[in-house]
């Protein structure tokens, strides 16, 4: 079964969050084998994700502005800017988002005045 970069990066993140099914798995698997470009994207798509799990806590302000700059991008993106990595984008940013709301549940509630 061959697989084609477009399909094979669309289901990159599946494969780094462990959801796809034991055929699709190998034929994705298969695929990054022969195909460093692809190897290449998952690496990226890794590093940012574990980053992102990582991140210490951004302002909500930049939380807001990554969010919209993803909404953008999806927005913007039809097939012709490669909707894999728009969608790799924003998974990123979402994670980036939801550590940083993660943070700040964290934090005292802030007390304005006495
Ligand atoms: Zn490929």
């Amino acid at each position: 079964m061959t697989m084609t970069c477009q399909t094979a990066q669309s289901s990159l993140l599946d494969l780094h969050f462990s959801t796809l099914d034991g055929a699709e798995r190998d034929a994705l698997e298969a695929h990054l084998g022969g195909c460093p470009g692809c190897v290449t994207q998952f690496l990226a798509l890794k590093r940012a994700c574990d980053e992102g799990e990582r991140a210490s806590a951004p302002s909500s302000a930049v939380a807001a502005r990554v969010h919209r700059t993803a909404v953008l991008a999806m927005r913007a993106s039809p097939s012709r800017w490669e909707r894999p990595v728009a969608l790799a984008l924003a998974a990123m940013l979402t994670l980036v988002a939801m550590s940083a709301v993660g943070q700040l549940s964290h934090l005292p509630p802030r007390v304005v005045g006495h």
